[in-house]
């Protein structure tokens, strides 16, 4: 567990319009800040942050909340993997309490400091490769990434650059750095010589870094620039910071278009990601190379609830898409589609002939990919002869045995049935499926989303300038003001408001809230109301009279019923005790009409 004073000055330290900036171009707007939201898609920004109170809110979609749950939020990450990454940020050490002893914390410390110093040499490789590319030597490698059709954008972008053709480059290049060679050599960019000193791995190669989601290099990938004798990629070997098929290649570059499109595209290389970039399906990852990992699966499962496999159109592509369906079904998507490529295309192959338009058509086609597997297990049995299909229905056994439940099962059995022309009591029996039938899930029920509730409007004016002033706050608090309040939800809040300790920041009042308010709270805090500081506290006391207006009418009604049942008892004292009181009623309502009258004629 990280120590409690640190998570204290980590989130009092943290300033929210440096950290949403980092994704999110900011603009003013008044005392607020708003941009385009990296949670849904949008053309006119809705997404706020209120820089004094640390807090964001889309008004949009309704995600909000404090800095913490920002990083959280973009980054899929857990509450303490937050914490770390906004220590990161300022430089401050995260030390964790009784969990570890003593020991474990400073083996722990040391091997972040070893990491360190890794992403540091692997950040210099990258300052050096990028400037090659664009050094006089690098034309070669320049005009080939532009024949290939990525452009300087993407280069950028991607940090792609260039290994020259030279045995010493980098080695002097990272001498000059002041960086350990040693580590380089652990890191696969560099090799020792028999001879003593040492050797650069990549030659004469388009070099693609690949990041880690938090944007640090890890490895290097490295395409040569001529199809020759020398292999076509090699990619750096398993170090202390990289293991293969534990990422993805352009997430980093991709978690916000994934969160904000609400699906992710998944290819197999590194070009692929770059040319899907540079035509606009910025929400496209690789899985470089390997057949897709656990662990790939469920990096991607952290970003997205949807996503599209596109592997190449070849054989070795497709097959490698129905091993990627049973990994994939171990993790709780919600779609799953199969994008499939014609006849030998990959994706960038297929854009430069139909383009974005082409891709997009593709896109909207593409069948459920549990759907594709087995018509592509059907179609690859019916092209065998007879005496060689064991394998191949093993296979299929296999495949339908993957999907979750048994309607499922069911579903593909049919449709697998319909495809090989058999029946399917027989087809069950030869793949060894039992056909019971299990009644269908429960529905979930729908998660209700308050971003369309409306509140009452006056109600709402004054809980805002409440929240917003905590002399107004006291005032309000002492005088019964909650009485006034007739909306459940306004109400609610400022009730659970009331009970929190005093001197909170956003985010320990965010965490104190129940979900519904919660959600409000952040509303109202990064809603600026449009009126001007010589009005504001006449808007206030106009509002409070409605709602004391509106109170008392509802009082004088009350009172009213209780006379006529006073009447029927010939109960002459109550009827004379609440004579008077509807008489102070009846001026309260006349007093506070008329303030009303000066103060909302010409706003309400
Ligand atoms: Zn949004």
């Amino acid at each position: 567990m990280i120590e409690e004073s640190v998570i204290k000055t980590v989130i009092e330290r943290t300033d929210i319009v440096q950290l949403v900036g980092e994704f999110v171009q900011l603009k003013r707007r008044g005392g607020r800040l708003v941009g385009l939201c990296p949670f849904h898609r949008e053309k006119t920004p809705s997404f706020t942050v209120n820089a004094d109170r640390g807090a964001f809110y889309c008004f949009g979609c309704g995600t909000g909340g404090s800095a913490v749950d920002f990083v959280m939020k973009m980054e899929s990450i857990t509450f303490p993997e937050a914490i770390e990454r906004l220590a990161e940020r300022l430089g401050i050490t995260v030390t964790h309490v009784s969990s570890h002893s003593h020991g474990d914390e400073s083996a722990r410390r040391k091997a972040r400091d070893r990491e360190r110093s890794y992403y540091q040499v692997m950040a210099a490789a990258e300052g050096y490769f990028r400037a090659m590319i664009s050094a006089p030597g690098g034309g070669n490698c320049l005009g080939y990434a532009h024949r290939r059709g990525i452009t300087d954008e993407m280069i950028t972008s991607f940090g792609l650059g260039y290994s020259p053709d030279s045995w010493d480059g980098l080695v002097k290049s990272l001498q000059q750095d002041g960086q350990s060679l040693e580590d380089a050599r652990e890191l696969g960019l560099i090799a020792a010589r028999d001879s003593g000193g040492y050797y650069a791995r990549f030659r004469n190669r388009l070099m693609f870094p690949v990041h880690n989601v938090r944007g640090e290099i890890i490895a290097f990938g490295g395409r040569v620039l001529e199809n020759g004798e020398t292999a076509k990629y090699i990619n750096s070997p398993e170090t202390a910071i990289y293991k293969k098929g534990d990422n993805l290649y352009g997430l980093y570059q991709a978690k916000m278009h994934i969160a904000r499109e609400h699906y992710a595209i998944l290819v197999e290389g590194n070009v692929d990601v770059v040319m899907m970039h540079a035509f606009g399906f910025c929400n496209t990852v690789a899985s470089m190379g390997t057949a897709l990992t656990p662990k790939q699966a469920e990096l991607l499962y952290r970003h997205t609830r949807r996503l599209y496999v596109m592997y190449d159109g070849d054989s070795a592509g497709k097959k490698a898409m129905c091993r990627a369906l049973p990994i994939l079904l171990g993790y709780d998507f919600e779609g799953l589609y199969a994008v499939e490529l014609p006849g030998d295309d990959d994706p960038d192959s297929y854009l430069r002939v139909y383009g974005a338009e082409g891709m997009t058509a593709l896109i909207e086609n593409a069948k459920s990919l549990g759907q594709w597997c087995v018509e592509k297990k059907c179609s690859d049995i019916l092209k065998m002869p007879p005496e060689l299909r064991k394998a191949a229905f093993a296979d299929l056994s296999e495949l339908l045995h993957g999907f979750p439940d048994t309607l499922t099962q069911r579903h593909y059995l049919e449709q697998a049935a319909r495809l090989l022309g058999q029946d399917m009591g027989r087809l069950a029996t030869e793949l060894g499926m039992t056909l019971s039938q299990t009644a269908a899930p429960a529905a979930q029920p729908q998660k209700s989303n308050d971003k369309e509730a409306t509140y009452n409007r006056i109600e709402w004016i004054v809980v805002y300038m409440l929240l917003n002033s905590s002399a107004k706050y006291e005032s309000f608090m002492t005088e019964q003001g909650i009485e006034l309040l007739q909306d459940p939800g306004l109400r609610a809040l400022v009730e659970e408001y009331s009970k929190l300790p005093e001197r909170t920041s956003t985010h320990e009042i965010l965490g104190s809230l129940s979900e519904h308010s919660r959600n409000l709270y952040e509303r109202i805090i990064c809603t600026e109301l449009d009126v001007s500081e010589q009005d504001y506290e006449k808007w206030y006391e106009g509002a409070l009279a409605s709602l004391i207006d509106a109170w008392a009418c509802r009082e004088h009604q009350q009172i009213g019923y209780r006379i006529a049942e006073a009447v029927k008892q010939n109960d002459e004292s109550t009827i004379t005790e609440l004579l008077n009181k509807d008489r102070e009623l009846l001026a309260l309502i006349q007093q506070t009409q008329q303030e009303r009258k000066y103060c909302w004629q010409n706003h309400v």
